[in-house]
C-alpha cells in the first residue's frame, strides 16, 4: 500500500508580525515529535511569540522523490560587502539580468515588505526587468511540503555536520533550495536570513547548485528574505505558486560537496 503522508506547518507571530516559520512532510508516526520540534523553534526564536500555529494536512496528491538534494559549495568571504559582489557575479552566470540582481539586493538589504519590514515568504523577481512578480508583497510566497526522507534524514544530517554544516538552518535552507529547483521557469534564487546572527546566505541555481556564501549581512542585521528570480515566459505565474506551495517533494540522499573556495573581488 502507499504510504500516507502529512504536510506540517508552523508559523510563529506576535501582533501580526512574522517571527519563525517552518514546514516539514512526515508519516502518521512522525507527526508528534515533528509539531513538538516546531513548537520548540517558535519558543527559542528570541521573541515571545503571541501566536504559534501548527497545520496538519494529510498529502492526497502525488509525492516527488526528486533524489539528491543540490550539489553545495561554500564560498569563503571576509565580509558582507564581498558577499553581495561575489552573490552579483553568481547571479550573472544564472542568467540573471544585473537590473533585477540589483533590485533584489536592495529589497533584501532594505526590508522586502512594505515598510521596510521582512516578508513571510518569498519574493517572486522577473529574471529580465526586476518586477515583483508575487500578488501580496508582505507574505510573498511560502514554499512548503518539502524535506528530506524520514528515513534518510540521520544520514544527510550528519553528512552536513561531517562537512561543519550542522546549523539546522544550512539543512532547511538546502532543502528548501533543493525544491525551488525543482520548479518550473526558476532560474535561481537568493537569500539571507533575518535572523541578526545569522550572516551567511546562498545563491542556488539548477546548474551550480547551492552555493553558500559565508557572510551576507553585516552583524546585528534583522532583514533578510529570499528572492526567486523568474522567467516569465517558460512558467504560468499561477502554475509556479502552486507548485512551491503544494507539490511535495522528499529528498533522500545529499549532493556532491565541494571544496571550500576563498573568493575576492578581483581589483
Ligand atoms: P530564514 O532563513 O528562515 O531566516 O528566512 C529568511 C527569509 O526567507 C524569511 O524572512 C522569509 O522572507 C523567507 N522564507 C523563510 N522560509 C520561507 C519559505 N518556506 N518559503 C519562502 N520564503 C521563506
Amino acid at each position: 500500500m502507499e504510504q500516507t503522508w502529512y504536510s506540517l506547518r508552523m508559523r510563529a507571530s506576535d501582533a501580526g508580525r512574522h517571527l519563525s516559520g517552518a514546514e516539514r512532510i512526515g508519516r502518521v508516526d512522525d507527526l508528534s515529535s515533528v509539531t513538538a520540534g516546531m513548537v520548540e523553534r517558535a519558543l527559542a526564536c528570541g521573541a515571545s511569540a503571541e501566536q504559534i500555529v501548527c497545520t496538519v494536512e494529510r498529502i492526497d496528491g502525488a509525492v516527488v522523490h526528486a533524489g539528491a538534494l543540490p550539489n553545495l559549495k561554500t564560498w569563503d568571504v571576509p565580509d558582507a560587502d564581498t558577499g553581495r559582489c561575489l552573490a552579483r557575479t553568481l547571479l550573472a552566470r544564472s542568467g540573471v539580468a544585473p537590473a533585477a540582481v540589483d533590485k533584489a539586493l536592495q529589497w533584501l538589504a532594505e526590508g522586502p515588505a512594505p515598510g521596510g519590514q521582512v516578508m513571510r515568504g518569498a519574493m517572486l523577481v522577473d529574471a529580465r526587468s526586476g518586477r515583483r512578480l508575487e500578488s501580496d508583497p508582505a507574505r510573498g510566497v511560502r514554499v512548503s511540503r518539502m524535506d528530506v526522507h524520514p528515513g534518510a534524514r540521520t544520514a544527510v544530517l550528519s553528512a552536513l555536520a561531517a562537512h561543519g554544516l550542522s546549523h539546522h538552518r544550512t539543512a532547511e535552507a538546502l532543502v528548501l533550495a533543493g525544491k525551488v529547483l525543482t520548479a518550473p521557469g526558476v532560474l535561481a534564487e537568493l537569500c539571507w536570513s533575518d535572523a541578526p546572527d545569522y550572516l551567511a546566505g546562498y545563491v542556488a541555481d539548477p546548474t551550480h547548485g547551492y552555493q553558500r556564501i559565508t557572510h551576507l549581512k553585516a552583524p546585528g542585521d534583522p532583514r533578510g528574505g529570499r528572492a526567486l528570480f523568474v522567467d516569465p515566459d517558460r512558467v504560468a505565474l499561477v502554475t509556479l505558486v502552486t507548485y512551491l506551495e503544494q507539490q511535495a517533494v522528499l529528498f533522500d540522499r545529499v549532493g556532491t560537496f565541494h571544496p571550500v573556495e576563498t573568493w575576492r573581488p578581483e581589483p
